[in-house]
């Protein structure tokens, strides 16, 4: 179960509708490595897979097939940590960029800022969603959230942001402080669902968060 956060331009994207047709985007979901910085508890990857990352050779195969593929598809990238392995920003970020395709990341928003930056510079107007995880063992909300409000501004305007917050047992009371950090910053939309154990979304401007 996860609490979920969305940073999204202003006024707030909608998740499309409520009911199908949906409009289909074809994706990929490439695990680009198996490096993380952090260990959390509650990891569903064990720590002995969470380690590695591939090879030149490999990046090369990958990166090639994914350029070879016809039309726009959203190539989803996670890990581990993408932005802890060094071929995530050298190599596999800037190639994404000379095809067609649109980019999403998870991430656990650990990387320095101006790393983070770079991102934005380099995927401007081709990032679909970056997914941000706030993993209360290895950060503070404050800390967390201040990162991300600096972040969004460099962003494109259409680029999505979404915090996701994994609700550990008898530790809620750290994700609802978390959540009132959020708060402060930013516009939690909507409230009605929290008290459901369900999703909390958080919307702000690009530009900065709300009063
Ligand atoms: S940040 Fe994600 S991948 Fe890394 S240890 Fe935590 S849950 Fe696992």
């Amino acid at each position: 179960m996860s609490v979920r956060l969305s940073l999204a331009p202003e006024p707030p994207v909608e998740d499309g509708p409520a009911a199908p047709p949906w409009p289909h985007v074809p994706t990929v979901e490439w695990q680009v490595c198996g490096v993380c910085n952090y260990h959390c508890s509650y990891c569903i990857q064990s720590r002995e897979h969470r380690q590695g990352h591939p090879t030149d050779e490999h990046l090369d195969r990958m990166l090639a097939f994914l350029g070879s593929l016809p039309g726009t598809w959203e190539i989803k990238t996670t890990g581990g940590e993408p932005f802890a392995f060094r071929g995530f920003m050298k190599r596999i970020v800037p190639a994404l960029m000379r095809t067609r395709h649109r980019v999403s990341t998870l991430t656990n928003l650990s990387a320095p800022l101006p790393v983070l930056g770079r991102f934005a510079e380099l995927t401007h107007g081709r990032l679909s969603v970056l997914s941000a995880s706030l993993h209360l063992e290895f950060t503070a909300p404050e800390t967390f959230i201040t990162k991300l409000t600096s972040l969004r501004p460099l962003l494109a305007d259409d680029a999505r942001v979404v915090v996701n917050c994994v609700l550990v047992p008898d530790r809620l009371d750290e994700v609802r402080a978390a959540r009132d950090c959020a708060r402060g910053r930013l516009c939690v939309l909507p409230a009605a669902h929290e008290g459901q154990g369900r999703c909390a979304r958080v919307h702000a401007r690009p530009g900065g968060p709300r009063p």
